[in-house]
């Protein structure tokens, strides 16, 4: 596994890559790999001939008071780890060869960040869009490969890859959980240990809600009650930032859910934003 630094290094490696034929794979990430990464690492190594995993803690993406400064970091481990998952190229560049002193361009998205994460993380997807436009313009790959655990961030590259027809795939792959149900996030360590026994609790809720649905209950506002409910009793720690219902590519309100819907929820636990999904009425 080469192990790159230089954004310019990276881009005639991804070129030289792309003109020898190969079809090239990249995800993007901030590192502190768990099995959710891998995941995505390894189906990239099953469906492209080259692998590239980006490592990058964006700055533009954390809002003042968020946890840019604490975000957890193991280098040496995730390029362990990238290795043994058949990664190719592992990019970490640095901030400063990222986004230059007076660097001066956006891509936003504003339609669909309105809501979920982006209504309580305002600059949060103006970064992610950013970033990944700056990694997809670096690596020119043929796919570029994302988590559903963030469902409206891949809800919003795959918009803005098709807005601005690059000739990218985007690639939205399951979240992986721990056996509880808890979706892995780097972020599960801030938990304390009575914090992680209530977590699991945010996919049990959001079970309960996709089982009242398939059961014929379809009127928005009764599915967001119950889910309340649902976490009043067993998240009792928990602090809803959000539960919403949305249309699942337009990220906007439902009012009555008239086919697959997304149950998307955050919920602070202690220091942790918790974030998960599913898809309600998914197999209708
Ligand atoms: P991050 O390092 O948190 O920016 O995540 C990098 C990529 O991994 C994103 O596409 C995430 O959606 C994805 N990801 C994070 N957690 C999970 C998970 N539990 N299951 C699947 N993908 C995940």
């Amino acid at each position: 596994m080469k192990r790159l630094s230089d954004p310019k290094t990276f881009q005639a490696q991804a070129m030289a890559d792309r003109a020898a034929g190969l079809t090239t794979a990249l995800v993007p990430t901030m590192g502190f790999f768990h099995e959710g990464h891998l995941s995505l690492m390894r189906w990239a190594r099953e469906h492209a001939d080259r692998v590239y995993v980006s490592l990058f803690v964006n700055p533009t993406q954390f809002g003042p008071g968020e946890d840019l400064d604490a975000y957890p970091t193991d280098q040496e481990r995730d390029a362990r780890l990238a290795e043994e998952a058949g990664v190719d190229v592992l990019f970490t560049p640095r901030h400063e060869d990222v986004y230059a002193a007076d660097h001066a361009t956006w891509v936003q998205v504003p339609e669909l960040a309105q809501h979920l994460c982006g209504a309580s993380r305002p600059v949060h997807f103006r970064g992610v869009a950013t970033v990944v436009s700056i990694l997809l313009n670096l690596a020119q790959p043929t796919c570029a490969v994302f988590g559903q655990k963030d469902w409206q961030q891949l809800a919003i590259i795959q918009r803005m890859v098709r807005d601005l027809h690059i000739p990218t795939d985007i690639v939205g792959r399951p979240i992986v959980r721990e056996a509880d149900g808890l979706a892995l996030s780097s972020r599960n360590i801030y938990l304390s240990e009575a914090e992680r026994a209530q977590a699991p609790g945010l996919q049990q809720g959001l079970k309960h809600i996709a089982a009242l649905a398939l059961a014929g209950e379809r009127d928005a506002a009764t599915l967001t009650k119950a889910l309340r409910a649902f976490y009043a009793e067993h998240v009792p720690g928990g602090e809803i930032d959000y539960l919403d219902l949305m249309d699942p590519l337009a990220i906007s309100p439902v009012q009555n859910l008239t086919g697959p819907t997304l149950a998307a929820v955050a919920v602070r636990l202690g220091k942790a934003r918790l974030i998960d999904n599913l898809l309600l009425l998914d197999r209708e």
